[in-house]
């Protein structure tokens, strides 16, 4: 697809990103640049509907009031990073995952699909462009959140047929406030994706509903919410935003299946594929919140983690809900959970061999 390079007139000047990129926090502050890309039904280009491909400044967006996301929330995003490599070169992991899993949830949300290449050599462009935002802190990254939105003017309940596509970027260091070696989980009472539901699919409404739930376990001084299964209430799905797994005496791991009501993450499958070749036994396989305190209590669980982007692997240190709290292990990071997040940031580091072609360098 060709872009048009809109140049930029003020781009931050450099000695305040210097002192963002020293300790950049997460989410907080967006780089120089992004990419749009719009779509209308019924065009007829070189890629369809998409039209008129854009890398210029990060700046704000005209919206007419009547732009159909902001009435039903017809929007999806992905989140991955760009890793600065042991030989000082940039790198991106698996972006063609998240090309494909992102058109899986415009598929859900009854949006158009964007081509992957198109996908991917949007996120190479912006980061390219503002590869000086990378932090300086270390295990810093610089996090690009790919999005789509419906933008037509109308309120009619029906698939809009316009959308915009936009990348934006911002500098990340560690993305737990306490940025404590394992977090502390809440157990909700909400629930966050129902069978049949959007619980598969990567977008805002789903973020939307889990707002209250953490909200709740911030209230109880805890790191992050656990959601269990709409049906039961019985079933460990996932964290807010990370999967999770289960790791046992014998050294067999188990993680929650993929039933449509948890996201798929990138991270959890990169997991499985990591454990597995090693020769570890892992099972997708449904794990109960009683199974799980019980299992805590007799030893025969020993480490619980969460993964996603944003904050790789996190050991799950203490669990908490209404009817009181379990420690897990000691309560710190355990063995397996430090061993395979070494491994996955070896990988994505490029210090550890990366035998499935997950690392993509710029
Ligand atoms: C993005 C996300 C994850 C993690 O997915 P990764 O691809 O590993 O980053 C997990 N759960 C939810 C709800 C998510 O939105």
């Amino acid at each position: 697809m060709k872009f048009e390079h809109i140049p930029h007139q003020n781009p931050v000047p450099a000695a305040e990103r210097e002192k963002v990129i020293a300790d950049p926090g997460f989410g907080k502050v967006f780089t120089d640049h992004m990419v749009m890309i719009d779509y209308d039904e019924g065009h007829d280009g070189e890629f369809g509907g998409w039209h008129d491909a854009t890398l210029g400044p990060c700046q704000p967006i005209p919206l007419h009031p009547a732009s159909s996301v902001l009435h039903y929330a017809q929007e999806i995003f992905e989140g991955l990073k760009a890793y600065k490599l042991a030989d000082g070169g940039m790198a991106l992991f698996r972006p063609d995952a998240n090309a494909r899993r992102f058109n899986e949830s415009a598929k859900r949300l009854a949006m158009p699909e964007l081509p992957e290449d198109v996908f991917i050599d949007s996120v190479k462009r912006v980061v390219e462009a503002d590869a000086d935002w990378f932090p300086t802190v270390e295990g810093g990254s610089l996090y690009i959140r790919p999005f789509m939105f419906a933008n037509e003017h109308f309120l009619g309940v029906r698939p809009a047929t316009k959308y915009k596509f936009l990348v934006i970027l911002s500098p990340a260091g560690n993305y737990f406030k306490s940025g404590s070696p394992a977090v502390s989980v809440w157990i909700s009472e909400y629930t966050r994706a129902a069978p049949g539901g959007t619980g598969a699919a990567k977008c805002g409404g789903n973020y939307a509903a889990s707002l209250v739930p953490t909200g709740e376990a911030f209230a109880h001084g805890h790191d992050q919410v656990v959601f269990l299964d709409a049906a039961e209430r019985k079933w460990i799905e996932e964290l807010g935003g990370m999967n999770l797994f289960f790791v046992f005496e014998d050294g067999s791991i188990i993680t929650p299946p993929l039933r449509g009501t948890i996201l798929p993450g990138i991270t959890r499958d990169s997991i499985i594929t990591l454990a597995r070749e090693q020769g570890l036994d892992v099972r997708e396989e449904m794990y109960s919140i009683d199974q799980w305190r019980d299992d805590a209590a007799s030893g025969k669980l020993v480490e619980t983690f969460a993964c996603g982007t944003a904050a790789v692997v996190t050991a799950v240190g203490k669990v908490a809900g209404r009817d009181g709290e379990f420690t897990i292990g000691s309560g710190g990071p355990g063995q397996m959970t430090s061993q395979l997040r070494e491994r996955l940031v070896g990988i994505q580091r490029g210090t550890v061999e990366d035998k499935h072609g997950w690392v993509v360098r710029l």
